[in-house]
């Protein structure tokens, strides 16, 4: 008699820590990925597995990288390699929120554009898990800081991108220094003829997965408006006055098309940043703070830059450079509509690319009609996020916690919580997203003010 196979966590042979963190995180249902690949990471074996962004990928590799754990060894027994610093945050932020049960367990990223100081000290003591970006994590093994012959699990996280990005030499340099008898998964969101040959390179027998992007999708409006490149613009501001979006993230090909774009925004009043490569970690940091905050309306990004974020509540994604690549659309528009609510995405098409718009017909197998859009209402604003930011100078190094910035903003008696938002806590500044129209108020408890007894320096940043 064969039986259904049961989707809930509480139904998977793992260590009991595990599942009273999964509780915690109220993860009950596993999603397909994490469902599909199970059986296979928790019995060691290697798995190439391709599902689209959101899918919850991580929580699949890491129950299965914390299960094999032994905590009471000092020694590194799993490395996760990311793409970028963000998704290495993360990552981590998921894998030791899984761990949150397993005691004394020691998660550290390895992540350039970090202080190297900070890192050698946080591995004097060999971590259980790493988490990095290629050149750091290459880095510290050529320093003889970091040391993988103990790895048991080694997870390639959003492979084709890292490939996309030239790290294929640095991967493989690093995976040299891992025994041949590890585990070995494979995550991407797309399947190129590189990954297989990767694959090939650094997995045995593995096991494939695959969630058809096609299975997801469904409850987003795609919607396709002609725009020419003189004209470009005005097209994307009729299509933000047709449609409407609280926010949205709007993509270009291009950094520097980003660049252009954001300025061009905001000079139209748009509350609007970008987000691309050749910004300064701690630019991007605020960008991506910012939007998440609600404290700007529109990110501007590349695809890199833009990669495996997890902002839920997303109005809607635009593309203001339609991509030539279909998988990298249907990743696009997989950030809308996310966790059952309605998505929209909004295309603009050169007449020109009209092959591009055929590829991707077909790709997702359904006909592709294009739309008219409404002038801009003639003299209307744009509406102010809901909240501001405000930036103040202690972080993490000066001891500060969320609950200690909550605690000083509503000691008296005109802020409560419900005017705060976010809080990030960075190692030496910190973001508090607040109601906007409390921002005065926030701002004159704030500065001059002290937590913790130190002083504190603040400044609105939008
Ligand atoms: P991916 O790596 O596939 O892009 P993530 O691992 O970042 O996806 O997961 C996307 C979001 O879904 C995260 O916010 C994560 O916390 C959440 N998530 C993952 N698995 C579950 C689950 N089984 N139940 C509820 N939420 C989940
Ligand atoms: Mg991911």
């Amino acid at each position: 008699m064969t039986s259904e196979k049961s989707t809930q966590f509480s139904s998977l042979p793992i260590r009991p820590e595990l599942l009273q963190s999964l509780n915690a995180a109220q993860y009950v249902q596993m999603t397909p990925i994490q469902s599909m690949s199970a059986e296979a990471i928790l019995g060691g074996k290697d798995v190439l597995a391709q599902a689209k962004t959101g899918s919850g990928k991580t929580a699949a590799f890491a129950i299965g990288l914390l299960n094999r754990l032994n905590i009471s060894m000092l020694k590194t027994q799993a490395l996760v390699i990311c793409p970028t610093r963000e998704l290495s945050d993360q990552v981590a932020a998921e894998i030791r929120k899984l761990a949150s049960s397993l005691a004394n367990t020691r998660i550290v990223t390895l992540c350039g554009g970090k202080p190297m100081h900070d890192q050698l000290a946080s591995l004097k003591h060999e971590p259980h898990v790493v988490v990095g970006t290629p050149g750091r994590l290459k880095k510290h093994l050529e320093k003889g800081t970091l040391r993988l012959e103990n790895v048991q699990t080694l997870v390639l996280d959003e492979a084709d991108r890292m490939l996309d990005m030239g790290f294929h030499d640095d991967i493989m340099h690093i995976i040299d220094g891992t025994e041949n008898d590890r585990q070995t998964l494979l995550f991407s969101a797309t399947y190129p003829e590189d990954i297989v040959r990767v694959s090939r390179a650094i997995q045995s027998e593995p096991v494939q997965i695959r969630i058809e992007p096609e299975e997801t999708g469904a409850q987003i409006e795609q919607v396709f408006v002609f725009a020419n490149d003189d004209q470009k613009t005005g097209s994307l501001l009729r299509a933000i006055s047709t449609y409407g979006p609280s926010n949205a993230i709007i993509f270009c090909n291009r950094k520097h098309q980003v660049q252009t774009l954001c300025q061009d925004l905001r000079q139209q009043g748009f509350h609007a940043v970008a987000l691309h490569g050749d910004l300064e970690q701690r630019e991007r940091d605020e960008a991506l703070v910012l939007f998440a905050n609600e404290s700007v309306s529109y990110l501007v990004a590349t695809d890199v830059a833009a990669r495996g974020l997890d902002i839920s509540a997303l109005g809607a994604v635009i593309n203001y450079d339609l991509t030539p690549d279909p998988e990298t659309y249907l990743h696009r528009i997989g950030r809308t509509g996310r966790a059952g609510l309605d998505g929209m995405a909004i295309t603009l098409v050169h007449p020109n690319e009209m092959h591009h718009v055929k590829a991707l017909e077909s790709f997702l197998e359904q006909k592709i009609t294009f739309s008219e859009l409404k002038p801009p209402a003639k003299g209307a604003s744009q509406p102010y996020p809901p909240t501001v930011t405000i930036l103040i100078h202690s972080g993490k190094k000066d001891k500060i916690r969320p609950g200690d910035i909550v605690g000083a903003l509503t000691a008296g008696s005109a802020l409560t919580n419900d005017d705060i938002g976010k809080i990030t806590v960075l190692p030496k500044i910190s973001y508090i997203a607040i109601d906007r129209n409390k921002a005065d108020v926030a701002m004159e408890i704030l500065a001059g003010g002290r937590i913790k007894k130190q002083k504190i320096r603040a400044k609105q940043i939008r």
